[in-house]
């Protein structure tokens, strides 16, 4: 969205206002056109059924980043949001953010700002932000997921993100992996997310999805892998990079069982290799995804040959 009155650029490095819009917290920050984040902001995403309330603390976020710019003087040349789905042009209505149903996001945040404004979903910045400067730097054809509260996902291939029809191409937590499994919030059975989420895990063994037991580690990482491996085999893809709590934070138990379950039903000539690694941003990667959004839109995101920014502060 071409903004009125956007402000040139005054100096100082090439910058992204990013922000990372979740059901929890937003996250703000400056991150430079090669992925190195400046500063980092997060406030507590406002449990109210107010879309003014939650816009107001998104805000609050916004303007600290843009302070630290005032700072360093210089002034970001694009604002980039990652939020969640589903959304429609520039309307968002993110499951995770009840008070907001066809909120103009990327209007409101250009009025704010005065930048223009490049809005995508959360797990497709995800990609991005990995395919930019994280565990798929370099790589032509991949698929990057988030395996958390929700599941989620982007692919790129031939070195271009995928959008689909209405940009939301990725959605491989609605791949079905049990048939006749537990009904998702689609409406659909044994999709990925009603089985391996945070919330299904939860369900299905009545405790916390952090406290699960090992064989529930596995199965969520075998069903993990089987998701991969059907999109490993319809699209010709050598790589999945797997973040989000869940992911991460069963480690070897979950990564172990999904890439044999990999092996076992990826076995044409072409997905008999395809890999499946953690993410390579950590923590960093929802912000950095964001930016990832912004540059692409400026038509400036090019695989880094930097670092991932959690070790860019790294002297030599
Ligand atoms: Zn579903």
């Amino acid at each position: 969205v071409p903004a009125p009155g956007r402000p040139e650029r005054s100096g100082g490095p090439h910058l992204c206002l990013a922000v990372d819009i979740g059901g929890t917290k937003v996250g703000s920050a400056l991150v430079d056109d090669v992925g190195r984040v400046v500063g980092y902001h997060q406030v507590s995403t406002p449990a109210s059924d107010d879309p003014e309330e939650v816009w107001d603390a998104v805000g609050a976020a916004v303007d600290r980043a843009l302070d630290d710019a005032r700072a360093i003087g210089s002034t970001p040349e694009v604002c980039g949001i990652g939020c969640g789905g589903p959304m429609a042009s520039e309307l968002v209505s993110p499951l995770n953010i009840p008070a907001w149903r066809e909120f103009p996001l990327v209007q409101r945040m250009a009025e704010r700002t005065g930048l223009r404004v490049a809005l995508d979903n959360d797990a497709k910045a995800l990609a991005l932000g990995e395919g930019w400067c994280g565990a798929a730097a370099g790589e032509r054809h991949f698929l990057a997921m988030v395996v958390s509260t929700g599941v989620g996902g982007g692919i790129v291939l031939d070195g271009t993100m995928l959008d689909g029809r209405s940009g939301n191409a990725g959605h491989i937590g609605h791949v079905i992996v049990v048939p006749d499994g537990r009904r998702c919030a689609c409406g659909a059975r044994g999709c990925l997310e009603a089985e391996a989420s945070g919330p299904a895990i939860a369900a299905i063994t009545g405790q916390p999805a952090a406290a699960a037991a090992p064989s529930i580690r596995r199965r969520t990482g075998r069903l993990v892998g089987r998701a991969v491996a059907s999109v490993a085999n319809l699209l010709d893809l050598p790589l999945a990079v797997v973040g989000g709590s869940v992911a991460l934070g069963y480690g070897d138990d979950f990564f172990g069982a999904a890439r044999s379950e990999l092996q076992s039903c990826a076995r044409l000539s072409f997905s008999a290799d395809t890999r499946i690694v953690p993410a390579g941003l950590g923590s960093s990667a929802p912000i950095v995804g964001a930016a990832a959004v912004g540059w692409r839109a400026m038509g400036a995101l090019r695989p880094s040959a930097h670092p991932p920014p959690d070790d860019s502060t790294a002297t030599e």
